[in-house]
Formats: C-alpha cells, structure tokens, sequence
C-alpha cells in the first residue's frame, strides 16, 4: 500500500525548474530521507508535498479517501526554521496551535500534554520558549506538527541548526515518532540519513538522481568501491589508476586506495590486468559497498 504518491511533480520560478519532474511513493510506516546540496530543491520539494505552495506541474496524491479537502489534514510540517511566539509557554503555544487546528480548548490541552510528554518537554512546559535551547524549541516544532494526528510527517532539515546534544534529541524522538506515522525529513548530513531512515531520496538541481532502500543504492552496481592496497607503493600509481576508464574516482588512504568506479566487471577486469601487467605488489583487492558519503559525492560531482 502507498501512502503518497508524487509523479512528474515540477516547480518553476523564473524560468527555471527547481523542482524538475521528479517522482516517488511514499509507503507507511518508513523514514525517508530527502537529500541533496543546498539549493538542489529539498525545502521546495517538501513545501509542496505539505500543500504551501502549488506545483507547476504534476500531482501529488494522498492514498486517504478524503484526501481532496485539505492535504494539511493528513501532513504535520515543521520547516527549516520555525517561528515561534516566544513570550508564550511550551504548554500555551500547543494549546494555541491546537485551537488553530479546531480542537476545542479542553481537547487542546489533553493534546498539548500528551505531546510534551513525548517530546520529552513536560518538565519545561511552564517555561517561555525564549528560554528553550535549540534542541528543545526543535522537539516543540515537532510536537507542532503532531498535534493533529498527522499520517505523514514533513521534517525540513530538523537536526541540521542544532548541538550534538540537540541532535542527539532530535534523532531519538525521530526514532519514536517513526513507529507510528511515516517520516519524510530533508537533510544535508548524511550519517542522520544513515542511522534513522529506511529510503533516501537524492536531489541535484531540481532532479531525483538515485531513490531507493539504503541497501539498494549501496548494492547497486555503479555505486561500490574497489579498495587496494601494495607491499609497496609503485611510481606514480595515483596516475596511472586514474587512467583507467572504468575508474571514477581515486582517493588516497593511509593504507591504500579507495577507487570509485562507473561498472565494477570492467574496473575489476581493467584493474587486475594493470596490476597483473606491471607487477605491483598487491596486498588487498576488496569490493566494498560505498558509503552513503561516497554515492553522494559521486552522485553530485558527475
Ligand atoms: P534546498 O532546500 O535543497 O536548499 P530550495 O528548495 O530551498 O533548495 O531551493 C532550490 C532553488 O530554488 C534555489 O536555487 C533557490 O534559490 C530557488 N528558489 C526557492 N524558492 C524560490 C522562490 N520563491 N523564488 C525564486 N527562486 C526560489
């Protein structure tokens, strides 16, 4: 079952697609990370997907029947940097943005604990929100964006401002919040996308480069690494590895080499016949999955 599903979704401002036909399913239950270099389109891509701004083209569709009335009824939105009314309380602001939601003010407060309690901001709740560090003004945008029983919940860079502390708080809940809705956030830190998300969505200038399970895109054929290592370093074998056409990319290592390669048969072949040809000294010839860093980084580069 899909929960949503985007197809051929384009943004365009003057004359440009920010957002360039791209198209992806989003399946309940899973945490999906949007990634991408700044400006490649994530911010607009989200903002669309929680109904503030209209696609030039393309649709967006929400598997709920009643999906037609209002998209915002089924999504939770915290952006990249939320403004709060910070004279106010945790506590208040919840009830305030619950009553903005139509819950009555009875409703809004038995909500507005229930969150703080899972935000882990029952403690703080009579505190003003001037008062809050990052982390904690971070957890109440969170609990925001909940207060509505959101079935997709639209994350816009929410670890990316904050302290190793915040972070750290931020993820956890995150990792809460992922056993019961499903969990679309953007970001440019590619270990959070590793250590909480099931999927990644790559975007670059506006276009889905690679979408898939982590383990897919780390399988996938153009995205391993060969990594090499020699009893004795040869002359100029930086160079001469580079020359090769299969290699994509050589990067030095203490022990070795990391090699990036376009189709891992012919580089393997190509590389064995170099080494066996020059009789290096070869001490290590491994195939390795790619990290998340490196699909990155070749992703963006090519
Ligand atoms: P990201 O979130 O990946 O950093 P954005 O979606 O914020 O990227 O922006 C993508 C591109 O769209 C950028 O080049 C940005 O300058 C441009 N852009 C975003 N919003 C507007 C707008 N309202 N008018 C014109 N250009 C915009």
């Amino acid at each position: 079952m899909t929960l949503m599903s985007v197809e051929q979704l384009t943004k365009t401002y003057q004359s440009t697609n920010v957002v360039d036909n791209i198209s992806f399913t989003l399946e309940p239950g899973k945490c999906v990370a949007l990634l991408g270099p700044n400006g490649a389109g994530k911010t607009t891509t989200l903002r669309m997907l929680a109904g503030f701004i209209k696609p030039t083209s393309g649709t967006i569709n929400f598997s709920e029947e009643n999906f037609k009335k209002d998209v915002r009824n089924y999504v939770g939105y915290l952006p990249q940097f939320p403004v709060f009314h910070n004279w106010m309380t945790g506590e208040e602001f919840l009830i305030y943005v619950g009553q903005l939601s139509h819950l009555s003010k009875q409703e809004a407060k038995a909500r507005a604990h229930e969150l703080l309690e899972l935000v882990n901001l029952i403690d703080a709740r009579k505190q003003r929100i001037s008062k809050y560090s990052g982390g904690m003004k971070q957890r109440l945008g969170i609990a925001q964006a909940l207060i509505h029983h959101p079935k997709l919940i639209i994350l816009d860079e929410p670890v990316s401002a904050l302290d190793p502390i915040g972070r750290r708080e931020v993820l956890n809940l995150i990792r809460e919040l992922k056993k019961d809705a499903t969990i679309l956030f953007s970001t440019h830190i590619l270990n959070d996308a590793e250590e909480i998300s099931e999927e990644i969505l790559l975007l670059h200038h506006g276009k889905m480069i690679k979408q898939g399970s982590i383990e897919e895109v780390s399988d996938s054929q153009d995205t391993v690494s060969i990594r090499l290592a020699f009893s004795e370093e040869p002359k100029f074998i930086e160079e001469r590895l580079k020359e090769i056409d299969s290699v994509f990319k050589v990067v030095r290592q203490e022990h070795g080499f990391i090699i990036t390669v376009h189709d891992l048969n012919a580089a393997r072949n190509q590389l064995l016949d170099t080494i066996k040809n020059e009789d290096w000294q070869l001490t290590k010839f491994e195939v390795a999955k790619s990290s998340l860093e490196d699909i990155f980084m070749k992703a963006v580069t090519e």
